[in-house]
């Protein structure tokens, strides 16, 4: 179908189209030699001089220059850590896990992963008691300091992709700056900071850290042609692919091809379109390997993009921001950039979170640009055209800026600080921090609004490491008699999606899953397919899952996180138990960690949110989609071009005033005109 569209054919117009390509060989290399071709090597001596002069120091350096694998290779060969581990953190879980894993590589010895070299990333242990360079994420290393404030074990904490500012690497600036000063205070063992940055505009970063030195890696970059799309794209996944044909059937098969796209669904969909057409007779060029970078892949499965192709044949990446800065992948000749990026962002106003594809900024540009050029002359295809470009923001607006604050205000509370006060780099709208602590005295996690102090269930609630209102569903099922239950259904919720919907077989996709479907909406009918994967034999699973349209990497995903959920259940007293067949029960504790997203029927399939009165539509992907029932409870919203309510319970208009009785009075159902 793809191919009588002509999709390998079509052309996109760019503007500067000149292409002449030189056949650069890739040379086969020593990972010892890999090491010493990095930009970084012949700083080596340089940098281990000024960290070991420096107590913090910010080191900037263009991706790809070495600094993440590197660094803490030199810090660990000068014995610059002492008798501490070093820490060195990274915005994603994918991240985390292959520059460990690559780091253990360039180690050898036989050292395998979680020997010398190792990582800890949400739901994922791989240190032992030798570990002494730890890669972790940013969040993980958040949730160690509240029960280790001063961050005791770890003498060296590199604070990597500073750049990013996501919300918890801010945090950490914060937490690992006072943990400095402490430390050297009281006499105990000190800690040496460093920040890593792949943009050069540090200066608020070195303001911060009382003017700290920053050095520059020089970086070796080759120039990179830009082309901008002539006319606007309005499907820019179509555009990718129709682009890299155009570069494919021209480009000699050692030339690789970056695509940026903005999240698993997308890439996947990419991926098999590319694969198919590749196939396809009439398409010229030569054989393709099409590799993924997204966020919910198992290590050894990212690993295998960094493995050359075959002579001979093409290699694709289709990746995330991931490719943007903290992950590099060689060989990348041509980079085509969708422009777009998956982010999260709250609305303190509407108190809705939203997962929005929207614009990059240039800088993001930028960097994507940069990633063609890396070993010789490249060429960038922007599916924007040059005065879209200017309107894009100049620089990446700092999550703490835009993210739902609950989860790190109660990490804060855990370690007696209040965000209000925090020493932020850039303080947080002071919305969204009210927002923040008026959820964590709805969920019951503190008295008041400016208390320090947690509440004994603020305590138990702040032990898991998921948002504070499904640790609370997990606390509350001890009462509704359904943990079991309550765990599966937060486990679902805390990965990627289960569900396969490729969309030629969508129907059927649908037709395979129809005997797991409940009309009690999404979270039971996903409840009903993780209980039936788990009635599966172990050789039959692959089977089950392509025969059910199940995404087995995902729902393995699930039961680790499943495992590690009972584990910490465990740990806080909260005996198992089931509910059986008493799915009420169920629905019942789903409300009473997630009663503030509740919605109301309004008027022809419209719902409107009962707390701030926000009108929606049902998801497309519901199982309650098409029905109206009264109440939903819902737990997320995304925004296309309507607003929509995604992963559904069907609840009762009188279990509101017995669950969440306080929130009931204010927040009454009554729909008809909407006058609350
Ligand atoms: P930076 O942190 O400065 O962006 P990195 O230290 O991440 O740079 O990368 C340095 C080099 O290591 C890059 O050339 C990259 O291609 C290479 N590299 C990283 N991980 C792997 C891997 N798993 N396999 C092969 N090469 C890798
Ligand atoms: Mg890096």
């Amino acid at each position: 179908k793809l191919s009588e569209n002509g999709l390998a054919k079509r052309a996109i117009t760019f503007g500067n189209g000149n292409n002449n390509i030189n056949n650069n060989q890739k040379p086969k290399i020593s990972v010892q030699d890999q090491k010493r071709q990095l930009p970084i090597f012949a700083n080596k001596n340089k940098l281990i001089e000024l960290i070991k002069r420096h107590d913090t120091l910010i080191i900037l350096g263009e991706a790809g220059s070495g600094k993440t694998t590197q660094i803490p290779q030199y810090i660990n060969s000068a014995g610059l850590q002492g008798n501490g581990q070093i820490a060195i953190t990274q915005p994603r879980r994918v991240a985390a896990i292959s520059v460990a894993m690559r780091v253990a590589q360039e180690y050898g010895n036989g050292m395998g992963i979680g020997d010398y070299v190792g990582y800890t990333v949400r739901f994922e242990d791989c240190t032992t008691k030798k570990t002494r360079i730890k890669f972790v994420t940013d969040g993980m290393l958040l949730r160690e300091a509240m029960n280790n404030r001063l961050l005791i074990d770890y003498t060296v904490i590199m604070l990597d992709e500073a750049h990013e500012r996501t919300l918890h690497t801010d945090v950490l600036f914060g937490i690992v700056k006072e943990a400095q000063r402490v430390r050297e205070q009281r006499k105990l063992t000190p800690l040496k900071i460093i920040i890593t940055s792949a943009t050069m505009n540090v200066d608020h970063f070195s303001k911060y850290f009382n003017n700290c030195k920053v050095v520059y890696i020089e970086g070796r970059t080759f120039p990179v042609d830009i082309h901008f799309a002539k006319k606007p794209q309005d499907d820019y996944q179509t555009s990718c692919v129709a682009t890299f044909f155009q570069i494919h059937k021209e480009a000699p098969p050692d030339h690789d091809v970056l695509i940026f796209l903005t999240g698993q669904e997308e890439i996947e969909t990419c991926a098999h379109q590319i694969r198919l057409l590749a196939k396809d007779p009439e398409t010229e060029g030569p054989p393709v390997r099409v590799c993924t970078l997204y966020a919910a892949q198992p290590g050894l499965q990212q690993m295998a993009v960094f493995n050359p192709a075959p002579v001979g044949v093409r290699k694709v990446i289709i990746s995330t921001n991931i490719a943007e800065t903290s992950v590099t992948i060689s060989g990348i000749k041509y980079v085509i950039d969708s422009g777009m990026v998956k982010v999260r962002t709250f609305h303190p106003s509407t108190g809705l979170e939203l997962l929005k594809v929207q614009r990059i900024s240039r800088e993001q540009a930028d960097q994507r640009t940069g990633r063609a050029g890396r070993q010789s002359q490249g060429f960038c295809y922007r599916l924007y055209t040059k005065s879209q470009f200017e309107l894009m923001n100049k620089s990446t607006v700092p999550e703490v800026q835009k993210a739902n604050l609950n989860t790190v205000a109660l990490q804060l509370l855990a370690l007696k600080l209040h965000m209000l006060n925090f020493d932020f780099m850039d303080a947080p709208p002071k919305e969204s921090v009210e927002a923040a602590f008026r959820q964590l005295k709805l969920l019951g996690a503190i008295e008041e609004c400016v208390s320090t102090e947690l509440t004994a269930l603020g305590k138990k609630i702040a032990k898991f490491p998921l948002d504070p209102r499904f640790s609370k569903i997990l606390i509350m099922a001890e009462k509704f008699s359904c943990v079991k239950e309550a765990i599966i259904v937060v486990s679902l919720l805390s990965s990627e999606s289960i569900l396969l919907n490729p969309p030629s077989r969508r129907e059927q996709a649908q037709l395979a899953r129809q005997k797991f479907r409940s009309g009690h909406g999404d979270h039971v009918t996903l409840l009903n397919i993780y209980k039936a994967f788990e009635g599966v034999g172990k050789n039959n699973i692959r089977l089950w899952c392509h025969e059910h349209f199940i995404h087995m990497k995902n729902i393995m995903y699930v039961s680790e996180v499943k495992e590690q959920l009972q584990e910490i259940c465990r740990k806080c007293d909260i005996p198992n138990s089931t509910c059986a067949s008493q799915i009420d029960q169920l629905r019942k504790c789903l409300l009473s960690g997630l009663f503030m997203n509740v919605a109301e029927l309004y008027r022809d399939r419209q719902y409107i949110t009962l707390d701030k009165r926000q009108v929606t539509l049902i998801h497309p992907s519901s199982v309650v989609h098409g029905q109206q029932p009264r109440f939903i409870l819902f737990t997320e919203v995304v925004q296309t071009t309507k607003c929509y309510l995604r992963d559904l319970t069907t609840i009762e208009g009188d279990w509101m005033a017995e669950i969440a009785a306080d929130y009931a009075k204010k927040h009454s159902f009554k729909s008809s005109n909407g006058n609350t």
